[in-house]
């Protein structure tokens, strides 16, 4: 591939530059390179897996053996620290998830394992895709998760009524406000402001949009429908575009070039 396709260079925050000299090559430097097809679906080696990401360690998360990708978990840290000084928790309750754990969560649902929000099973529904659709309201197929990528957390709940009062609205009011100065952005806000496309509104799912958005362009120009593949339901995948419908449906501010 050209390398001059490569230099992609997002947006940095006034803060970032502030601190770091010269921005493109602070960027660059973090990505060290444009990611392989292999780690973007969620199969890195685990050669790759860790010389990207790192564990976070319990104090930061409701369970332990989590990781992260490595810059984006120097940026929570960040975030993290002025939170807590603001009386603000942020507990991360998911981060790196591999393609078999993605197919995990997936093939729980799509086999009624695991009961669908709004006590839907999925096993009622014959409809192939109207099957998957209802699964993808929250959850990606294997192989399309940004959590492959190490960049993106949840935060506190999966639950947007936790965040709609008391403690969780004034955590989310935060995140909302602050969470730009340290590089996260919010990919999955009311799917009215995206055009009723893609998932639904995530209050907890937080990406760190420097890297992030670096991946996103890379997964659009090497993912196709033959990486989503393997799992319960994949033949959908291509039927329900689920690239440009999921994938790319994500607010503005998570992509390079937006605010
Ligand atoms: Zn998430």
């Amino acid at each position: 591939m050209d390398t001059t396709e490569n230099t992609i260079v997002p947006e940095l925050d006034e803060k970032q530059e502030v601190q770091d000299k010269p921005a493109k090559t602070t960027i660059m430097s973090t990505i060290d390179q444009w990611p392989a097809k292999n780690i973007l679906i969620g199969k890195p080696t685990a050669r790759q897996r860790d010389s990207i990401m790192v564990p976070i360690p319990s104090t930061y998360a409701n369970r332990t053996g989590m990781l992260m990708h490595r810059d984006a978990y120097k940026a929570f840290l960040d975030m993290h620290s002025a939170a807590e000084s603001e009386g603000i928790a942020l507990r991360i309750i998911s981060a790196y998830r591999s393609f078999d754990h993605q197919t995990r969560i997936w093939e729980n649902k799509w086999n009624g394992r695991q009961i669908l929000h709004g006590n839907i099973n999925a096993l009622d529904i014959s409809d192939p895709g109207e099957r998957a659709l209802e699964i993808l309201r929250f959850s990606a197929m294997p192989g399309t998760s940004r959590h492959h990528w190490g960049t993106d957390i949840d935060l506190n709940s999966l639950n947007n009524d936790y965040f709609a009062s008391g403690r969780g609205k004034q955590e989310y009011m935060w995140l909302r406000e602050n969470a730009h100065k340290f590089g996260f952005c919010q990919p999955y806000t009311s799917n009215e402001q995206r055009g009723f496309t893609g998932y639904e509104e995530e209050k907890w799912h937080w990406s760190y949009k420097p890297v992030a958005s670096v991946y996103l362009q890379a997964f659009k120009e090497q993912v196709d429908y033959s990486d989503i593949a393997g799992f319960d339901g994949w033949e959908t995948a291509q039927q329900l575009n689920v690239i440009t419908r999921y994938v790319l449906s994500i607010n503005g501010e998570c992509i390079i070039g937006d605010r």
